[in-house]
């Protein structure tokens, strides 16, 4: 198997090399950036398999770096654990808004965000980006990329293309929560962030299609204050 390459992005040259340091001997392969503008060419011309990204940089900050990642095609599918000084609460928010995948809070034990890292990478082993992948399955939901199809315990289920597209993100990213705005701008494409109850219309609809009730759904979740989520299976 090919070694997996890691990006570390972080301005104190302690936590740097105490993250490299670890990670190298976990057997991954690391690229360091110490400023955000330095992390933001790298991920563009290296294309890691994942970033550590600090969130207070000089330059560009964590935020803009994240921004940008998930702004670029290229680079939309890169997953991004964010690392987050404790007293920044706002800013943790903010970091799964902006499409981070995961956050880990200063001060952390090597052991756990190792633990983290390798939680995001398989998760992102099973999930598009894998242009490749042609069925996603999820408790009764069942969703044939190749000939457009969506089923719900084997009955098939007529979706719009922006249905199909929310339904495939939200299932292809199981126990992620998507922000209204995220999915706004990742599903309609606004640049600048149009009416998010286009947003919640949409999963009223899709809710009526896939849940058995809608109006107590079992899979797509409301996550209070930030947007929706499908289920993980088990969950
Ligand atoms: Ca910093």
């Amino acid at each position: 198997m090919a070694q997996e390459r890691i990006l570390i992005v972080e301005d104190e040259p302690n936590i740097l090399e105490l993250v490299a340091y670890n990670l190298e001997k976990e057997g991954w392969s690391v690229l360091k950036a110490a400023n955000g503008n330095q992390g933001w060419e790298l991920i563009q011309n290296e294309h890691p398999d994942l970033v550590l990204l600090d969130l207070m940089l000089p330059g560009m900050d964590g935020m803009e770096v994240c921004r940008r990642t998930r702004e670029n095609a290229a680079t939309r599918g890169i997953p991004i654990i964010m690392l987050t000084a404790k007293s920044e609460e706002v800013d943790r928010v903010m970091g799964l808004e902006i499409g981070a995948d995961d956050y880990v809070t200063k001060p952390f034990s090597p052991r756990e965000l190792v633990a983290r890292i390798r939680a995001v990478l398989r998760r992102v082993e099973r999930l598009p980006g894998d242009e490749a992948k042609e069925v996603f399955e999820l408790g009764p939901i069942r969703i044939d990329m190749r000939q457009h199809k969506v089923t719900v315990n084997g009955k098939p289920v007529e979706l719009t293309p922006k249905e199909f597209d929310l339904l495939h993100l939200l299932v292809s990213h199981p126990g992620r929560a998507f922000s209204r705005e995220f999915l706004l701008e990742h599903l309609w494409g606004y640049e600048f962030f149009g009416d998010t109850r286009t947003v919640d219309v949409h999963v009223r609809r899709l809710r009526q299609k896939i849940e058995e009730d809608p109006a107590n759904p079992h899979w797509l979740e409301t996550v209070r204050g930030v947007g929706y989520r499908m289920l993980e299976e088990g969950e």
